[in-house]
């Protein structure tokens, strides 16, 4: 790929883990459906010299491009555009409309600040409002305003720069006016035109996957045109694809062999997650939750979309056997004959959470997620589930997860979606 990327990092709390970084992996993705390859993300703490010596070794991997996060309050531990200011070998001068910009902010968030033209909120103002010589600013999306400082020719070369803030709403809403930047925009210009596809899978090991990637590499003349990336989440398979806008039919080959191989497993060629799908094939139906090993994270999952209280009516997390028995209606003697994790108990789970919440569907979860509570006849990693949808015989099923709790009750959650989508297709 022709233009490279580096992104830095910075922040204490970044660095020592407090708080994990959310604006690496966002910028590398925007980056990326740009045409740029991300060659490092970088992270470092609050120091400058630290700073210093990611955009020197950025510098020296010859990258056209380098990204920073953070470091652009007003107090004196942030001093991100100082640090790469020298780098730049730029002096720093106060731009008076930028000043007065930030000071119409803050005097608009605390209309009652008496401090706001002297002291030490107006010597905090001042210092965001420093901007590189030959650099242009971002207009603030919080209080900070971005940089964008163009790269330097000649001897010492150094890229095109672009300074953001830390707080990730703030960095993405900067973001699109750094793009059309005419520094950043004369980077694009000579980007790759990349198209990005993914395909998602469940039920399928990455190693069978990958013989069929082989197969695919023998068949498919142009095949070493595609940058193929698989990644196992939550217990599904993506594989993202990218390629030129010209190779689009070389892709297309790809997916005719993946489908003849994997048909079954392959539940998504557009990018959609099993989550969009769920909400396409409820299609205004309801639907609740009867949630024991997973505590809610069914139901969570499912209200985690904007716009869920339209479908999503409720769950009850059952988690112990009255509350199975007096919340949602399962007998007593069903637990004491089958046990809490049987697809007897599975089934009455749904059956009383449909009822109960009144709905079109239920799908419930009961399982041993670990690491105690294990049997011979049911290891840990046992979950029963059901699916109560009306007019219908509810269906069950019983799954072994492996791993500890926490990925018995992600893989389980994941599971359960899957198994709504598959009922609802088979009623339509
Ligand atoms: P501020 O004016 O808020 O100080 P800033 O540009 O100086 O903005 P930082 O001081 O680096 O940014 O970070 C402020 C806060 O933003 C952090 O405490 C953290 O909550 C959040 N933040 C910063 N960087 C990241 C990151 N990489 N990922 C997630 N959150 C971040
Ligand atoms: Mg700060």
């Amino acid at each position: 790929m022709s233009v490279r990327a580096g992104i830095v990092v910075t922040g204490t709390e970044v660095l020592t883990g407090r708080i994990s970084d959310q604006n690496g992996p966002w910028l590398s993705e925007q980056l990326l459906t740009l045409g740029v390859d991300v060659a490092h993300i970088t992270i470092c703490g609050d120091r400058p010299a630290d700073l210093t010596a990611q955009l020197r070794f950025l510098t020296d991997q010859g990258v056209d491009l380098i990204v920073t996060s953070g470091g652009l309050g007003p107090t004196a531990d942030d001093l991100t555009v100082a640090t790469v200011a020298a780098f730049c070998g730029r002096e720093l001068r106060l731009d008076p409309d930028l000043e007065e910009h930030i000071a119409g902010i803050i005097r608009r968030w605390r209309p009652d600040a008496p401090d706001i033209d002297e002291g030490p909120t107006r010597t905090g103002i001042r210092k965001q409002a420093m901007v590189p010589v030959g650099a242009s600013s971002l207009p603030p999306t919080g209080t900070a305003a971005g940089v964008v400082i163009p790269a330097t020719t000649g001897d010492a070369p150094i890229p095109t720069i672009v300074i953001l803030p830390g707080p990730p709403g703030e960095l993405q809403a900067m973001w699109p006016s750094a793009v059309v930047s005419p520094a950043v925009g004369e980077i694009l210009s000579r980007a790759d035109d990349l198209e990005q596809e993914t395909v998602r899978a469940y039920g399928l090991h990455e190693a069978r996957l990958a013989e069929t990637l082989r197969i695919a590499e023998t068949r498919i003349p142009d095949f070493d045109r595609l940058e193929i990336t698989t990644c196992l989440r939550r217990g599904e398979l993506d594989m993202v694809t990218r390629f030129a806008s010209d190779d689009a039919d070389v892709y297309r080959q790809l997916l005719d062999v993946l489908t003849e191989h994997h048909a079954r497993q392959i539940f998504s060629t557009d990018g959609s997650t099993i989550d969009d799908q769920l909400v396409e094939i409820l299609d205004g139906r309801t639907i609740a939750t009867a949630e024991s090993c997973t505590g809610g994270l069914v139901a969570a999952r499912l209200t985690d979309r904007p716009g869920s209280s339209a479908y999503v009516m409720g769950g009850v997390v059952s988690y112990s056997n009255d509350a199975k028995s007096d919340l949602i209606d399962v007998p007593a003697e069903m637990i004491a004959e089958h046990g809490a994790v049987s697809e007897q108990v599975a089934a009455a789970m749904a059956e009383g959470a449909r009822r109960r919440l009144k709905t079109d569907v239920a799908v419930s979860t009961t399982g041993i997620a670990g690491p105690g509570g294990g049997t011979e006849t049911k290891p840990v990693g046992t979950v029963c589930f059901g699916v109560s949808i009306e007019g219908r015989p509810t269906h069950t099923v019983t799954r072994r997860f492996p791993g500890d709790r926490e990925r018995v009750r992600s893989l389980t959650t994941t599971a359960a979606l899957h198994l709504v989508v598959q009922q609802l297709k088979r009623v339509g």
